[in-house]
């Protein structure tokens, strides 16, 4: 099961969803596109949140549907990306069809399922992937030692920075999970995915040379997908500047900007 939340002109501002459903006989028929669906040319199901009250705007009218992937009214294109993987694809919806009843929460009430899954895709779901970052940070150090780069007293510097962030994501993932703040998931997102992207940087730095040139049929070693993946860190999931917007709107309090 993946999710279908954002479209080509609907990412961070999720509300102007043009995907629509409505219900002919005892089905959903739904026509419109989503994009960046992770694994969805592997997946059996996708969530889509669709409009389901014609001439309902922003957040109001929208409806969670399951629907199964493997039917005539759906194409899946994979994305071709930059570290040489194809997880996140187009989806189209041509007359699409689902059951009625394959809703989560109520018809119309889809965009409060949609936050509290961006929520959970922010905070809690990506606390488990830090066991991974430990990994990840360990084979830097270890190619410093082998290259000599750790005589190198920058980089010795961002190598010590970075395991110091760990360890404060380490304490802000206790605390999400124990004692959560208003934010949290925000502040959570915020920061492991710029450490993450750092950790890029700075695995590249350590690398030298060796890291501006792939090997035959386009072969990257794990560093340069560390480094080429960690790029979108900061966009999916609700970019870097969405983050600072919740926090600063509804955490802080501060005036809403500009819409316009
Ligand atoms: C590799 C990749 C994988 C993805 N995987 C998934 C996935 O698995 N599931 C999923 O649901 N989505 C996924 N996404 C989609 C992702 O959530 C969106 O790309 C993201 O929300 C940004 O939307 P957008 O691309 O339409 O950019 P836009 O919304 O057009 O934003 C463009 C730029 O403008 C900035 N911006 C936009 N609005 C504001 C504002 N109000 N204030 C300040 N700055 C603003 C953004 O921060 C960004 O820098 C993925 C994206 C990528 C690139």
């Amino acid at each position: 099961m993946v999710p279908g939340l954002p479209e080509p002109d609907a990412g961070s501002d999720l509300a102007n969803v043009r995907t629509s459903a409505r219900l002919v006989d005892d089905e959903w028929s739904i026509d419109g596109q989503k994009i960046w669906t992770s694994n969805a040319h592997e997946s059996d199901w996708i969530f889509v949140v669709a409009r389901t009250e014609p001439g309902s705007q922003r957040h109001r009218g929208l409806s969670f549907l399951l629907v199964p992937l493997d039917q005539p009214g759906i194409e899946v294109r994979p994305i071709d990306q930059l570290t040489g993987g194809s997880e996140f694809n187009e989806v189209f919806f041509t007359d699409a069809r689902t059951r009625a009843d394959l809703v989560v929460g109520d018809p119309g009430q889809g965009w409060r399922v949609a936050m509290d899954l961006l929520g959970f895709e922010r905070g809690v779901s990506t606390l488990a992937q830090q066991v991974g970052f430990e990994r990840e940070l360990a084979d830097p150090v270890s190619l410093a030692w082998d290259n000599g780069t750790f005589d190198d007293p920058v980089l010795r510097d961002r190598l010590a920075q970075a395991k110091v962030g760990l360890a404060v994501m380490k304490a802000n993932a206790v605390r999400t999970l124990t004692d959560p703040v208003p934010g949290s998931d925000s502040i959570a997102k915020l920061v492991w995915a710029n450490w993450h992207r750092d950790l890029g940087e700075l695995a590249m730095a350590i690398s030298g040379p060796a890291a501006l040139t792939a090997g035959p049929d386009y072969h990257l070693d794990a560093r340069q997908r560390l480094f080429l993946f960690s790029r979108a860190d900061t966009i999916y999931g609700g970019s870097d500047e969405i983050q600072r917007n919740i926090l600063a709107e509804r955490v802080l309090g501060l005036p809403k900007e500009s819409r316009g």
